[in-house]
């Protein structure tokens, strides 16, 4: 069967599409927004956390190594490639100093995680949203996983940055009931120094996933110096409203930027590189809302 490495598997969420869901972070990330809320979903290998105020310095960790390593200073680096027991440490710290992000789970064990939460999804109209880290970075899985909710009547959503090849997203988006597409910015100069990545086959493959049906919820997060001008702010509302007018009305959520990811960063030993940006005013929030409604574009702010 089929597997991927996952980094998380987070239940009872309510900001992830509709009703409560079960959200599944598939593990590495194409792109590399300055803003990113999962640093940790980055990296397509499993890695290891350090958190040294934790740390008891009591050297279990150490004599689990299979590399002879000082794990509580020296876990997850370059050195640890070599590893033959990769987080053989992690699981001989009695102090949770030490913690492996991501692990490589099949679709079978992924679907039992999925399952345990059938009768809240059924209450709530709820299901599951595969997220990441891009879940399209781990093309079979992610097909599978869809295809397997699909055939089980679990509602799937497929939270994306749509940056694959085109075949794939026009496949998975129409295999997941919605897509949340994440839209940055317009002008691809910036959106690369932003992302690390061109917009061209994202604004492409959108394109293609309201040609193929596909139930498509924008997701815009508006973050302060980087893509709220209003200059900005229309351009893409007039974008998105030019598709609208092939493919129908269109919903967006506007996500205001904020900081709470600032922590993993320094967990990582990284700068934040959004600094001490901060969170959008409410009058911001509601400017940017106001410009996307009068191009007849159905807002949601949040979600
Ligand atoms: S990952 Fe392996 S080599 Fe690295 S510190 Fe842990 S046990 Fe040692
Ligand atoms: S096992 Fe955990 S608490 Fe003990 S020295 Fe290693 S990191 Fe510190």
């Amino acid at each position: 069967m089929v597997s991927g490495i996952v980094f998380d598997i987070r239940k009872y969420s309510v900001h992830d599409g509709p009703g409560i869901r079960t959200a599944v972070f598939l593990k590495g990330c194409p792109l590399h927004c300055l803003w990113c809320h999962n640093p940790e979903g980055l990296s397509f290998s499993p890695e290891i956390l350090r958190r040294p105020e934790r740390c008891l310095a009591c050297g279990a960790c150490a004599l689990a190594c299979p590399l002879k390593l000082e794990p509580r200073a020296e876990a997850g680096g370059q050195k640890c490639a070599a590893c033959p027991a990769f987080g053989a440490c992690v699981g001989a710290c009695p102090a949770e100093a030490l913690q492996l992000v991501g692990k490589r789970m099949s679709v079978g064990e992924v679907l039992d995680a999925i399952r345990e939460d059938l009768p809240f999804y059924e209450e709530s109209g709820g299901g599951v949203t595969f997220t990441g880290g891009e879940p399209l970075a781990q093309p079979e899985f992610i097909l599978e996983l869809l295809q397997a909710c699909r055939a089980e009547g679990i509602h799937g959503a497929l939270d994306t940055s749509g940056f694959a090849g085109r075949d794939l997203v026009v496949k998975a988006g129409t295999l997941a009931d919605i897509v949340l597409f994440d839209l940055k910015l317009l002008e691809d100069g910036r959106h690369k120094t932003v992302t690390g990545v061109s917009n061209a086959p994202i604004l492409a493959n959108l394109a293609a996933l309201y040609e193929a049906g596909a139930n498509v919820i924008l997701r815009l997060p508006l973050i302060p110096g980087i893509n709220d001008a209003s200059v900005d702010l229309e351009n893409m509302a007039h974008y998105i409203a030019s598709l609208a007018a092939e493919a129908g009305p269109q919903k967006a959520h506007i996500l205001p930027y904020h900081s709470a990811a600032k922590g993993k960063y320094s967990l990582r030993g990284e700068n934040y590189a959004m600094g001490d940006t901060p969170v959008p005013s409410a009058e911001a929030v509601n400017k940017a809302a106001a410009i996307f409604e009068a191009a007849g574009i159905s807002v949601t702010i949040g979600g």
